[in-house]
């Protein structure tokens, strides 16, 4: 299997260089050449399996043999043992053909930690056999700070920086990231927004230069990775609810901040998962509702939400769905980019947009929106949505219709965004692991959004004696 950038301007790499490249060497994202296609007895074949098993088959048409049988399916044991739930992503019925996919049954209760407990994995098992260092810089708007931590530390070889939006996550995002106690683990909190942390770790992968020297990896959605992981939950809720009905094909909404879940689900659909409509659920950062809407993507101004893990104006795996909706034109793909920097917005022409509208639904659900769904849910059904979800619910009840089935992905624990459910006057019960957090110390460093403070900080980092 090869990997290509969607810009065109990289050779063609295999899977482990794919992982290590992260963002493309010419600012594009990595992509598969050509999109494995399961056939359909395929398909049925692998309706049968254990989330492991399944995770197993899909990530062999990437991995491509590049790492041996056995050691593939030891990482991936490994990953998922960590999962409290023995189904890993179980699915729980809300109401008559509407369920919800809960991925946050991983060490930080966050969706992130599906891909990240298996890249964490992947990073150690590479650095041991190249014995080389692995230098990790993140930028996060909550949850994947804390799950990419959590996937590393105490692994030798690696070091890791991340990221976060000073005062802009919520206090137990906040509290997961900052309390590990581990000289390998450095935690910056930019005074700026995700998009400005996103902004100035993208320009620092650019630089060839200083990512060679340091050994920088990525673990946002720009590495590929994220995304071939996140497919094998879309297959896995097809196949559990397919045990339960007669079934042509699923819905899923997705809430969608930098768009690498959904763009999952999008590659999960290529690959052969008969999935009908992709609903983009956001919350007032909603440029991507525009895009859906009119064709234009245009970022504006940033805002701050209940749903805090979505609050993202510029997404990064954009440009992956831009390359297929494209025709997969590479040249195209940089001359849109190329205009975007310039000019701050994108514009598909109308045969384009009746495309992205069989591709996907969108809708940006407002804070009093999202607190209501949360609010009536709980009343109606017992179940305690998390503000993110909550969001993907609401979308949900807007474009699904009654007799098709609709899976929204459950994509936190509520625990972790108490600030949203106590507005809606709902007490609830922290999980022993997240109350733990708040007796611990805290370390982190409070700086500027400016990148030349970032590489003073990252240099020490890299440089300090493990000894
Ligand atoms: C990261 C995150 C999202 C958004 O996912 P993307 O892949 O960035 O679109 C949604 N909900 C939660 C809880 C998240 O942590």
């Amino acid at each position: 299997m090869n990997f290509i950038s969607t810009r065109g301007n990289v050779s063609k790499i295999g899977f482990i260089d794919t992982v290590l490249m992260g963002l493309a060497n010419d600012g594009g994202l990595l992509v598969p050449e050509k999109i494995p296609q399961i056939p359909a007895e395929k398909l049925e074949a692998m309706s049968k399996l254990t989330y492991q098993e399944l995770a197993y088959e899909i990530f062999s048409y990437y991995v491509d043999g590049e790492i041996p049988e056995d050691e593939l399916k030891a990482l991936i044991e490994k990953s998922y043992e960590t999962f409290r739930h023995p189904e890993v992503t179980p699915i729980k019925k809300l109401k008559d053909n509407m369920y919800v996919l809960e991925l946050f049954h991983g060490p930080t209760f966050a969706f992130k930690d599906i891909a990240l407990q298996f890249l964490g994995n992947l990073y150690s098992y590479v650095s041991k056999k190249t014995g080389e260092s692995v230098h990790i810089l993140g930028a996060t708007s909550g949850d994947t700070g804390a799950s990419a931590i959590e996937g590393v530390k105490g692994k030798e070889g690696i070091r890791i920086c991340i990221l976060h939006p000073h005062d802009k996550v919520s206090k137990v995002q906040e509290l997961q990231m900052t309390t590990v106690d581990d000289k390998s683990v450095l935690n910056l909190a930019i005074k700026g927004t995700f998009d400005d942390g996103q902004r100035i770790i993208k320009e620092l992968f650019s630089d060839i230069e200083f990512k060679n020297k340091y050994h920088l990896r990525a673990i946002n959605s720009i590495n590929f990775v994220r995304i071939m992981a996140q497919t094998v939950y879309y297959f896995y809720a097809y196949f559990q609810l397919k045990k339960e009905m007669d079934l042509k094909n699923i819905n899923f909404s997705v809430p969608t901040g930098n768009f690498g879940d959904i763009f999952a689900g999008y590659l999960a659909k290529k690959m052969g998962l008969p999935v009908g409509k992709l609903i983009v659920a956001t919350n007032e950062n909603n440029i991507l509702e525009g895009f859906i809407r009119d064709g234009v993507y245009e970022p504006g101004e940033f805002r701050s939400t209940f749903s805090p893990s979505m609050d993202i104006q510029v997404a990064s795996n954009f440009e992956r769905y831009l390359y297929y909706l494209l025709g997969e034109n590479p040249n195209e793909v940089s001359a849109l980019m190329e205009k975007f920097k310039a000019e701050g917005k994108i514009v598909i022409n109308d045969e384009q947009l009746l495309q992205v509208n069989e591709d996907f639904a969108a809708h940006g659900v407002e804070g009093e929106e999202c607190l209501q769904t949360i609010s009536t849910y709980y009343a109606e059904t017992s179940y305690l949505l998390d503000p993110h979800t909550a969001c993907g619910v609401a979308a949900y009840e807007r474009f699904n219709q009654p007799n098709e089935v609709c899976v929204t992905l459950a994509t936190a624990h509520p625990a972790k965004f108490n600030e949203s459910i106590e507005r809606c006057n709902i007490e609830q019960k922290f999980p022993e692991k997240i109350s733990q957090l708040f007796n611990k110390p805290q370390h982190l460093e409070v700086v500027e959004a400016d990148k030349d403070e970032i590489v003073r900080n990252l240099e020490k980092l890299f440089s300090f004696s493990s000894k």
